[in-house]
Protein backbone atom coordinates (compact mmCIF):
# COMPACT_ATOMS: atom_id res chain seq x y z
CA UNK A 1 0.00 0.00 0.00
CA UNK A 2 2.66 2.49 1.11
CA UNK A 3 4.76 0.95 -2.03
CA UNK A 4 1.88 2.24 -4.19
CA UNK A 5 1.32 5.67 -2.88
CA UNK A 6 5.25 6.33 -3.45
CA UNK A 7 4.23 5.22 -7.42
CA UNK A 8 2.12 7.46 -7.55
CA UNK A 9 3.57 10.32 -5.30
CA UNK A 10 6.44 9.84 -7.56
CA UNK A 11 4.87 10.28 -11.18
CA UNK A 12 3.21 13.14 -9.98
CA UNK A 13 6.27 14.48 -8.54
CA UNK A 14 7.76 13.37 -11.64
CA UNK A 15 4.90 15.27 -13.90
CA UNK A 16 5.44 18.37 -11.36
CA UNK A 17 9.44 18.56 -12.34
CA UNK A 18 9.41 18.07 -15.82
CA UNK A 19 6.89 21.31 -16.00
CA UNK A 20 9.17 22.89 -13.15
CA UNK A 21 12.25 22.65 -15.06
CA UNK A 22 10.86 24.09 -18.25
CA UNK A 23 9.37 26.92 -16.61
CA UNK A 24 12.26 27.83 -14.61
CA UNK A 25 14.41 27.56 -17.69
CA UNK A 26 11.93 29.70 -19.55
CA UNK A 27 11.79 32.12 -16.98
CA UNK A 28 15.63 32.52 -16.22
CA UNK A 29 17.96 31.24 -19.29
CA UNK A 30 18.79 35.37 -20.14
CA UNK A 31 20.06 35.12 -16.50
CA UNK A 32 22.28 32.01 -17.10
CA UNK A 33 25.78 31.70 -18.21
CA UNK A 34 26.82 34.39 -15.50
CA UNK A 35 27.27 32.77 -12.02
CA UNK A 36 26.98 29.45 -12.45
CA UNK A 37 28.95 27.18 -14.86
CA UNK A 38 31.45 30.07 -15.98
CA UNK A 39 31.63 28.23 -19.26
CA UNK A 40 29.66 28.20 -22.31
CA UNK A 41 29.02 24.98 -23.71
CA UNK A 42 28.16 25.91 -27.35
CA UNK A 43 26.93 22.21 -27.95
CA UNK A 44 24.43 22.96 -25.08
CA UNK A 45 23.64 26.31 -26.40
CA UNK A 46 22.69 25.34 -29.90
CA UNK A 47 20.20 22.39 -28.91
CA UNK A 48 18.06 24.92 -26.58
CA UNK A 49 17.88 26.85 -29.36
CA UNK A 50 14.70 25.20 -31.15
CA UNK A 51 13.12 25.38 -28.22
CA UNK A 52 13.68 29.23 -26.83
CA UNK A 53 11.36 31.02 -28.72
CA UNK A 54 8.48 29.68 -25.70
CA UNK A 55 6.16 31.60 -23.51
CA UNK A 56 4.76 30.13 -20.55
CA UNK A 57 0.86 31.59 -20.29
CA UNK A 58 -0.32 32.28 -16.91
CA UNK A 59 1.57 29.45 -15.74
CA UNK A 60 -0.73 26.68 -16.95
CA UNK A 61 0.79 23.78 -18.57
CA UNK A 62 0.94 23.86 -22.62
CA UNK A 63 2.18 21.42 -25.18
CA UNK A 64 5.64 23.02 -26.17
CA UNK A 65 5.01 22.37 -30.08
CA UNK A 66 1.50 23.78 -30.79
CA UNK A 67 0.62 25.73 -27.49
CA UNK A 68 -2.25 24.23 -26.82
CA UNK A 69 -3.58 24.06 -23.31
CA UNK A 70 -3.30 20.92 -21.81
CA UNK A 71 -6.82 19.27 -20.22
CA UNK A 72 -6.48 18.00 -16.53
CA UNK A 73 -6.81 14.53 -18.52
CA UNK A 74 -3.25 15.32 -20.36
CA UNK A 75 -1.40 15.89 -17.05
CA UNK A 76 -1.88 12.54 -15.94
CA UNK A 77 1.39 11.21 -15.62
CA UNK A 78 2.73 8.43 -17.97
CA UNK A 79 -0.84 7.00 -18.50
CA UNK A 80 -1.45 9.91 -20.95
CA UNK A 81 1.72 9.53 -22.56
CA UNK A 82 1.21 6.28 -22.93
CA UNK A 83 -2.34 6.13 -24.28
CA UNK A 84 -1.24 8.62 -26.83
CA UNK A 85 1.99 6.67 -27.66
CA UNK A 86 4.13 9.52 -27.00
CA UNK A 87 2.51 12.26 -29.29
CA UNK A 88 0.42 15.71 -28.61
CA UNK A 89 -3.14 15.30 -28.37
CA UNK A 90 -3.80 18.21 -30.58
CA UNK A 91 -0.96 18.86 -33.14
CA UNK A 92 -0.07 14.41 -32.89
CA UNK A 93 4.32 16.26 -32.80
CA UNK A 94 6.08 13.65 -30.62
CA UNK A 95 6.50 14.78 -26.77
CA UNK A 96 9.91 13.99 -25.53
CA UNK A 97 10.77 10.66 -23.92
CA UNK A 98 12.20 12.62 -21.42
CA UNK A 99 8.80 13.03 -19.55
CA UNK A 100 7.31 10.04 -19.44
CA UNK A 101 11.26 8.76 -18.00
CA UNK A 102 11.44 11.15 -15.17
CA UNK A 103 8.35 10.61 -13.50
CA UNK A 104 9.29 6.98 -13.73
CA UNK A 105 12.88 7.71 -12.59
CA UNK A 106 11.58 9.75 -10.03
CA UNK A 107 8.71 6.88 -8.61
CA UNK A 108 11.58 4.34 -8.53
CA UNK A 109 13.40 6.48 -6.79
CA UNK A 110 11.01 6.60 -4.42
CA UNK A 111 10.54 3.00 -4.03
CA UNK A 112 13.96 2.38 -4.27
CA UNK A 113 14.64 4.33 -1.52
CA UNK A 114 12.12 3.00 0.72
CA UNK A 115 12.83 -0.03 0.47
CA UNK A 116 16.49 0.52 0.96
CA UNK A 117 15.57 2.87 3.74
CA UNK A 118 19.14 2.23 6.12
CA UNK A 119 16.60 2.13 9.70
CA UNK A 120 13.64 1.05 10.29
CA UNK A 121 10.35 4.02 8.86
CA UNK A 122 8.76 4.13 12.34
CA UNK A 123 8.22 6.71 14.42
CA UNK A 124 7.36 10.16 13.74
CA UNK A 125 10.85 11.29 13.69
CA UNK A 126 11.99 8.69 10.70
CA UNK A 127 8.76 9.33 8.46
CA UNK A 128 9.45 12.73 8.75
CA UNK A 129 13.27 12.31 8.11
CA UNK A 130 12.11 10.09 5.13
CA UNK A 131 10.11 13.07 3.94
CA UNK A 132 13.05 15.33 3.83
CA UNK A 133 14.96 13.26 1.68
CA UNK A 134 11.81 12.74 -1.33
CA UNK A 135 11.81 16.85 -1.07
CA UNK A 136 15.49 16.17 -2.21
CA UNK A 137 15.00 13.45 -4.53
CA UNK A 138 12.76 15.78 -6.55
CA UNK A 139 15.31 18.48 -6.34
CA UNK A 140 17.66 16.02 -7.63
CA UNK A 141 15.32 15.17 -10.51
CA UNK A 142 15.35 18.84 -11.27
CA UNK A 143 19.25 19.25 -11.32
CA UNK A 144 19.59 16.18 -13.22
CA UNK A 145 17.57 17.56 -16.04
CA UNK A 146 19.35 21.29 -16.27
CA UNK A 147 22.59 19.77 -15.88
CA UNK A 148 22.38 17.57 -18.86
CA UNK A 149 20.48 19.93 -20.95
CA UNK A 150 21.94 22.89 -20.26
CA UNK A 151 24.92 22.25 -17.98
CA UNK A 152 23.37 24.43 -15.54
CA UNK A 153 23.09 23.96 -11.71
CA UNK A 154 20.59 26.22 -10.91
CA UNK A 155 21.30 28.72 -7.84
CA UNK A 156 17.48 28.56 -7.21
CA UNK A 157 16.93 25.19 -6.78
CA UNK A 158 20.45 24.13 -4.95
CA UNK A 159 19.76 26.93 -2.40
CA UNK A 160 16.12 25.89 -1.81
CA UNK A 161 17.08 22.66 -1.29
CA UNK A 162 19.70 23.78 1.36
CA UNK A 163 17.20 25.71 2.79
CA UNK A 164 15.25 22.88 3.31
CA UNK A 165 18.23 20.73 5.30
CA UNK A 166 18.32 23.61 7.08
CA UNK A 167 14.35 22.89 8.07
CA UNK A 168 15.21 19.39 8.17
CA UNK A 169 18.66 20.89 10.88
CA UNK A 170 15.80 22.14 13.13
CA UNK A 171 13.38 19.68 12.95
CA UNK A 172 16.31 17.18 14.31
CA UNK A 173 17.68 19.64 17.10
CA UNK A 174 14.12 20.43 18.32
CA UNK A 175 12.96 16.68 18.43
CA UNK A 176 16.74 16.17 20.20
CA UNK A 177 17.89 13.87 17.17
CA UNK A 178 20.57 16.19 16.70
CA UNK A 179 23.64 15.35 18.92
CA UNK A 180 26.09 17.78 18.76
CA UNK A 181 29.01 15.18 17.45
CA UNK A 182 26.04 14.03 14.46
CA UNK A 183 25.77 18.36 13.70
CA UNK A 184 30.10 18.14 13.69
CA UNK A 185 30.36 15.36 11.12
CA UNK A 186 27.82 16.63 9.11
CA UNK A 187 29.23 20.33 8.67
CA UNK A 188 32.80 18.10 8.07
CA UNK A 189 31.01 15.67 5.72
CA UNK A 190 30.03 18.97 3.94
CA UNK A 191 33.41 20.51 4.16
CA UNK A 192 35.04 18.15 2.96
CA UNK A 193 33.67 17.89 -0.20
CA UNK A 194 32.82 21.68 -1.13
CA UNK A 195 36.34 22.54 0.12
CA UNK A 196 38.20 20.05 -2.03
CA UNK A 197 35.42 21.04 -5.11
CA UNK A 198 36.28 24.98 -3.95
CA UNK A 199 40.20 24.73 -4.51
CA UNK A 200 39.55 22.25 -7.43
CA UNK A 201 37.38 25.27 -8.86
CA UNK A 202 39.65 27.72 -7.76
CA UNK A 203 43.12 26.38 -9.61
CA UNK A 204 41.20 25.69 -12.68
CA UNK A 205 39.11 28.92 -12.74
CA UNK A 206 35.95 26.90 -13.62
CA UNK A 207 37.95 24.16 -15.80
CA UNK A 208 37.70 21.25 -14.19
CA UNK A 209 34.55 21.69 -11.90
CA UNK A 210 31.44 23.93 -12.30
CA UNK A 211 30.37 26.63 -9.82
CA UNK A 212 27.33 24.72 -9.29
CA UNK A 213 28.82 21.41 -8.72
CA UNK A 214 30.87 23.78 -5.26
CA UNK A 215 27.45 24.67 -4.28
CA UNK A 216 25.44 21.58 -5.04
CA UNK A 217 28.33 19.73 -3.18
CA UNK A 218 27.65 21.95 0.53
CA UNK A 219 24.39 19.92 0.41
CA UNK A 220 25.88 16.77 -0.71
CA UNK A 221 28.27 16.49 1.59
CA UNK A 222 25.82 17.02 4.21
CA UNK A 223 23.30 14.37 3.46
CA UNK A 224 26.18 11.99 3.41
CA UNK A 225 26.87 12.79 6.94
CA UNK A 226 30.78 12.38 7.77
CA UNK A 227 34.49 12.77 6.04
CA UNK A 228 34.71 8.92 5.78
CA UNK A 229 30.99 9.34 3.85
CA UNK A 230 32.10 12.10 2.10
CA UNK A 231 35.60 10.65 0.76
CA UNK A 232 32.86 7.26 -0.14
CA UNK A 233 30.89 9.79 -1.94
CA UNK A 234 33.70 11.52 -3.79
CA UNK A 235 34.97 7.76 -4.78
CA UNK A 236 31.40 6.67 -6.24
CA UNK A 237 30.71 9.73 -8.24
CA UNK A 238 34.61 9.35 -10.01
CA UNK A 239 33.41 6.13 -10.64
CA UNK A 240 30.19 6.43 -12.50
CA UNK A 241 31.92 9.50 -14.18
CA UNK A 242 34.72 8.03 -15.48
CA UNK A 243 32.96 4.90 -16.53
CA UNK A 244 29.41 6.37 -17.82
CA UNK A 245 30.70 9.75 -18.97
CA UNK A 246 34.29 7.63 -20.84
CA UNK A 247 31.66 5.53 -22.59
CA UNK A 248 29.35 8.21 -23.73
CA UNK A 249 32.24 10.09 -24.99
CA UNK A 250 33.95 7.41 -26.86
CA UNK A 251 29.72 6.27 -27.89
CA UNK A 252 29.41 9.89 -29.23
CA UNK A 253 32.05 9.41 -31.15
CA UNK A 254 32.71 12.88 -31.10
CA UNK A 255 36.02 12.98 -29.00
CA UNK A 256 36.95 16.26 -27.68
CA UNK A 257 38.81 17.08 -24.23
CA UNK A 258 37.33 20.32 -24.44
CA UNK A 259 33.74 19.23 -23.88
CA UNK A 260 32.30 20.12 -20.65
CA UNK A 261 30.47 16.86 -18.95
CA UNK A 262 27.71 17.72 -16.46
CA UNK A 263 29.20 16.43 -13.16
CA UNK A 264 25.80 16.85 -11.33
CA UNK A 265 24.33 13.71 -12.43
CA UNK A 266 27.06 11.84 -10.77
CA UNK A 267 27.48 13.72 -7.58
CA UNK A 268 23.87 12.89 -7.16
CA UNK A 269 23.35 9.20 -7.91
CA UNK A 270 26.74 8.71 -5.51
CA UNK A 271 25.13 11.02 -2.76
CA UNK A 272 21.49 8.36 -2.57
CA UNK A 273 24.07 4.98 -3.16
CA UNK A 274 26.03 6.60 -0.21
CA UNK A 275 22.14 7.30 1.93
CA UNK A 276 21.25 4.30 1.30
CA UNK A 277 24.07 2.36 1.45
CA UNK A 278 26.71 4.03 2.91
CA UNK A 279 26.74 2.73 6.27
CA UNK A 280 27.11 -0.80 5.78
CA UNK A 281 29.54 -0.53 2.61
CA UNK A 282 31.57 1.33 5.42
CA UNK A 283 31.14 -1.72 7.60
CA UNK A 284 31.65 -4.20 5.04
CA UNK A 285 35.13 -2.06 4.06
CA UNK A 286 36.05 -1.88 8.22
CA UNK A 287 35.40 -5.95 8.63
CA UNK A 288 38.10 -6.77 5.65
CA UNK A 289 40.58 -4.75 7.64
CA UNK A 290 39.21 -6.35 11.43
CA UNK A 291 39.25 -9.93 10.12
ZN1 LIG B 1 0.85 19.93 -29.38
Amino acid sequence: MIILILILLGLCLGSFVNAFVYRLYEQDKHSYGLDIKSKKNTTGQSKVKGKVNLSIINGRSICINCKHQLSALDLVPLFSWLSLGGKCRYCKKAISWQYPLVELATAALFVFSYVYWPVGIVGVEQVVLFAFWLVYLVGFMALIIFDLRWLLLPNKIVYSLLAVFGLQMLYQALSGELSLRGLLSIIIGSLTISGLFWLLFQLSSGKWIGGGDVKLAILLGALAGGVVEAFLLLFIASFLGSMIGGGVLLLSKKFNLKKQLPFGPYLIAATVIVVLFGGSMIDWYKNLFIL
